[in-house]
């Protein structure tokens, strides 16, 4: 006789049980003084899969979000996938066309779009090529003669309470989102149930290994820095839903407000790219507001050591940790050891700075050109390939791209590096964005990190531009402390870099051939240096000054 086995499938609804059983009352606060707990979280959920489900949302269907940070992105967040749907959240810092053109490619059905998008929407709906509903967030008035548009304060108000939340596959798909498109249109990855539950707990799990580390655990409070559109916010969102901790939503990022809100709220834990990290301790150098019980995790982009330092000297507990759109993102996290075992500050700044250990179950190779695997001597370095549990399967409507990225089994990350002799990995480079001179790779990133040590340089880019007799050249762009004379600080630059070459720790190519002064560096939309933009701009600069 067949007994009741129940087949439990990773579902999305499945990271709220331990949250509703054990914590119901822990808060969940917005911005906006909105202020509830898990217990109302899940009544909204339930409410919103009704008032979806009247729209005729139904399994399968894509459901695009424009919003900021807020309680409502989390509803969504849980709400879109649990019904079967797909949330695809929408890269608010897109251009205008490039926001056109993921709508259309995910296949958008209905838009939730915030009061502050609606212009953007308006400018490209005729373009739209499906029929689209679209429901305004925080928003009271909107011409709404035709009966395609809804506003969501409207639709929530009288739904019935409970909504039974189907059992379903686990591989079927929960969230679609695209990448940054600095380079042509952006490229759409998708992500199943399964692989962002068992995302969330690898992350907790991996982050418990050390006994210093960035532990996410029931009495943190939580509150994003990454943008929720990007790569679900880090995932971080599931993962402090699933533990019960208090969350905060901080909305649209303005510097001051998030220092007010981690003061306020007595925010422990985030996670941001180094960009908004500087803009953070940029403010808080005039607001002096103690950060000694914020862990902060680093990613997207290296941090560099006078970033970490400058963090630390503010009270922040800073890591770095790695990983990308197409891997959902958690790959790698630097692993502290417990204080007493770290014998300097340089040593604790580098521990802070290395790209990280890989996380459990994640399989990470460094392999030439052959797809061999380079050997382990702290310096030979090769592309970054990795698998894991959660990585996506491919490009949305892009076989090439897609066989491409999986060629040979692995995930093909475009990183280069190496593992130390800790086993942490070291990132060097992006292949692209390694600067090839006189027959050898010099890692922007060395010298980005060894410019910005010294004294008076605020940011610096280190690029490549053509040369007809090297190949390559770098050169690099800076901004400066106002204060700052660009003659002094281009003086210790150059003495910097020469003495790292001396001590062999830089190769002979790298003194760059142009030190360009600006005032601002081009970011792309979720705060990373721009290099494909910078290398177009400069590609006609004169050099060797
Ligand atoms: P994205 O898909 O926009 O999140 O960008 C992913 C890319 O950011 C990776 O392929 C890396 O080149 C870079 N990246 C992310 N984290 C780090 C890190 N800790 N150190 C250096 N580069 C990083």
């Amino acid at each position: 006789m067949e007994n009741s086995f129940y087949n439990y499938s990773l579902l999305i609804k499945q990271l709220l049980i331990s949250p509703l059983s054990s914590n119901p009352e822990q808060e969940i606060v917005d911005n906006a003084n909105q202020r509830y707990n898990y217990k109302r979280l899940n009544t909204n959920i339930h409410t919103l899969a009704n008032a979806l489900r009247e729209l005729g949302i139904k399994k399968g269907d894509t459901i695009g979000v424009m919003a900021w940070d807020t309680i409502r992105y989390l509803e969504f967040f849980f709400t879109i996938p649990m019904m079967g749907a797909i949330l695809h959240t929408i890269n608010i810092r897109l251009s205008e066309q490039q926001i056109l053109y993921t709508i259309n490619h995910a296949d958008d059905d209905i838009l939730i779009v915030h009061h502050d998008f609606i212009q953007v929407i308006d400018k490209i709906r005729e373009k739209i090529s499906r029929p689209i509903k679209i429901i305004l967030l925080n928003s009271k008035k909107y011409n709404l003669s035709d009966n395609n548009t809804y506003l969501y304060e409207d639709l929530i108000k009288y739904k019935k309470l409970k909504f039974e939340f189907e059992d379903f596959d686990e591989n079927t798909t929960a969230t679609k989102f695209y990448t940054t498109g600095t380079t042509g249109d952006p490229k759409g990855v998708s992500y199943s149930h399964r692989q962002l539950v068992i995302h969330t707990l690898g992350f907790i799990a991996g982050s418990s290994v050390s006994n210093y580390s960035h532990r996410l655990h029931n009495e943190d409070v939580y509150m994003p820095l990454t943008p929720m559109f990007h790569v679900h916010g880090w995932g971080f969102p599931y993962m402090a839903t699933l533990l019960g901790v208090k969350q905060v939503y901080p909305g649209r990022y303005e510097p001051k407000r998030l220092l007010d809100l981690i003061k306020q709220e007595k925010v422990t834990f985030s996670h941001c790219v180094p960009t908004i990290l500087q803009m953070l301790l940029n403010e808080n150098k005039k607001l002096n507001y103690d950060l000694s019980k914020l862990k902060l995790i680093i990613g997207g982009s290296a941090m560099s050591k006078s970033l970490a330092e400058e963090a630390q000297s503010q009270g922040i507990n800073v890591v770095s940790a790695y990983g990308m759109s197409e891997t959902c993102p958690f790959l790698t996290i630097a692993q502290m050891p417990s204080e007493a075992r770290i014998s300097s500050q340089k040593e604790l700044i580098k521990m802070r700075t290395k790209t990280g250990k890989p996380g459990l179950l994640v399989d990470l190779r460094i392999v030439d050109e052959n797809f061999k695997d380079v050997i382990r001597d702290n310096n030979s370095t090769g592309e970054i390939v990795v698998r894991a549990p959660w990585l996506t399967k491919g490009y949305i409507k892009d076989e090439k791209a897609s066989k491409e990225l999986w060629k040979g089994g692995y995930l093909h990350t475009g990183d280069v590096g190496y593992i130390d002799e800790t086993g942490s990995l070291i990132i060097t480079d992006r292949i692209k964005d390694i600067i090839k001179s006189g027959g050898e790779w010099i890692s922007s990133l060395q010298i980005e990190d060894i410019v910005s040590k010294c004294k008076g340089v605020k940011e610096v880019a280190a690029i490549g531009i053509k040369d007809v007799k090297w190949g390559e050249r770098p050169i690099i762009i800076v901004t400066k402390i106002v204060t700052e004379n660009a003659e002094d600080i281009t003086k210790r630059i150059k003495e910097r870099i020469s003495n790292e070459i001396k001590k062999g720790l830089l190769s002979k190519w790298a003194m760059p051939d142009k030190i360009e002064y600006v005032k601002e560096i081009e970011k792309t939309s979720v705060g990373k240096v721009n290099k494909k933009l910078l290398r177009e701009k400069y590609k006609f600069i004169k050099t060797n000054e």
